[in-house]
């Protein structure tokens, strides 16, 4: 970092932490400020009189968001509102609401896939570094933005998670507008999946040459959006929302909204977010995990590897989630940055990047892997 911006931060966190007494923040430095400011002058010439700052230390000033594969147009809002100097949850939240409000995004939000009732339901959390707070609703339904509704959980009340209907009632309460969130798209591949479900049910499957192109796969899909950042200042924050496992049982709740599985901040340590089964997630603290390996020393990526290597091993005690190598049968990613601006992510499975903004460059990132056909990653 050099001088000049270490003597604009400091006048800038002087301003910030200054209050008045009805609570509003004041905007000018008083003579006590200006003494301190001094102080901090005096301590940034001496620093930097003697040897330059690390190459780490540097990032401790630098912004950064990141996010999973679908997050590019995410990290370019929050990283734009950062460079403002809004609040870092309020950057990733506006960052994680283009994707929620986004019909082609099949996964969160608006145009998400139903679960088995041809019902969107919604999850989502977030956190907030600075205040050690959180917030989450989960199997929220009619409401696009579930982010929001989560803030909302964290800024006005005094619990953590709101599920269903008590969920809705709150969003409507504070002036969320119901809508009906299953868009053509997602009914038809609904359609389409209840249509071939069993030879045992009533519905009559369609003939193949009846079917769009792309609603032909009836595979499964899912998918989430993670995003995470940390501020000039080195505060963190981070948001998790999905339209969870498309025709999931109705009331079925993810990762997503779970802190600690889908979502974990300590501003003292770092940020960890992720996507992929939820259950295995939910059984391990996955996003805890992760923060706690960072806060052992591991860098972001071999946090996110080593909390994955630990759902790989506990789930070896359940049959069915294993392939014929004895292996994990899912996916599962995590993203994660460490109160030094450092960001790492990794997935059970080598499968697919995850996204970064540095303030200069937004860019997608091949994520490292546990597992490639069927081999274990060779550890360095
Ligand atoms: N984690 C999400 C859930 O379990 C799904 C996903 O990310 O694919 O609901």
């Amino acid at each position: 970092m050099n001088f000049w911006l270490l003597l604009e931060n400091s006048l800038v966190n002087l301003r910030e932490t200054e209050m008045d007494k009805g609570g509003k923040m004041k905007n000018r430095l008083s003579r006590r400020d200006f003494l301190r400011t001094g102080m901090c002058l005096s301590a940034a010439s001496f620093l930097t009189s003697g040897k330059s700052l690390s190459s780490r230390e540097m990032k401790s000033s630098k912004r950064l968001v990141i996010a999973s594969g679908n997050g590019l147009r995410a990290t370019e809002k929050a990283m734009e509102l950062l460079k403002k100097g809004e609040d870092p949850l309020d950057a990733v939240i506006a960052g994680v609401n283009i994707v929620e409000e986004d019909p082609e995004d099949m996964s969160v939000g608006y145009g998400g896939l139903p679960n088995e009732e041809g019902v969107v339901e919604l999850d989502a959390s977030v956190m907030h570094g600075p205040t050690h707070n959180g917030g989450a609703v989960a199997s929220l339904r009619n409401i696009k933005t579930p982010s929001q509704v989560a803030k909302l959980v964290m800024e006005r009340t005094d619990h953590a998670l709101l599920v269903g209907e008590g969920a809705l009632k709150f969003a409507k309460a504070h002036g969320f507008k119901e809508e009906n969130l299953l868009t053509d798209k997602a009914r038809k591949k609904w359609l389409r999946w209840k249509e071939t479900l069993s030879a045992k049910d009533y519905w009559f499957p369609l003939q193949k040459d009846e079917v769009e192109p792309e609603l032909q796969s009836v595979l499964t899909y899912h998918g989430t959006i993670n995003c995470l950042a940390i501020d000039e200042k080195s505060d963190l924050a981070g948001v998790t929302t999905t339209s969870g496992f498309d025709y999931k049982i109705p009331g079925r709740v993810g990762d997503s909204p779970i802190i600690g599985a889908g979502l974990y901040v300590d501003n003292e340590v770092g940020a960890a977010g992720s996507t992929g089964r939820g259950e295995a997630n939910i059984l391990n603290c996955g996003s805890f995990t992760v923060v706690e390996f960072m806060r052992r020393g591991n860098s972001p990526e071999e946090a996110c590897l080593q909390t994955l290597k630990r759902i790989a091993s506990k789930s070896k005690l359940q049959t069915h989630l294993l392939n014929k190598d004895g292996l994990p049968r899912f996916n599962l990613k995590f993203y994660a940055i460490n109160k030094k601006g450092e960001y790492g992510a990794a997935s059970m499975w080598s499968d697919g990047k995850f996204v970064v903004h540095d303030g200069q460059e937004n860019k997608s990132i091949e994520i490292a892997y546990l597992f490639k056909n069927g081999e274990e990653r060779k550890q360095n």
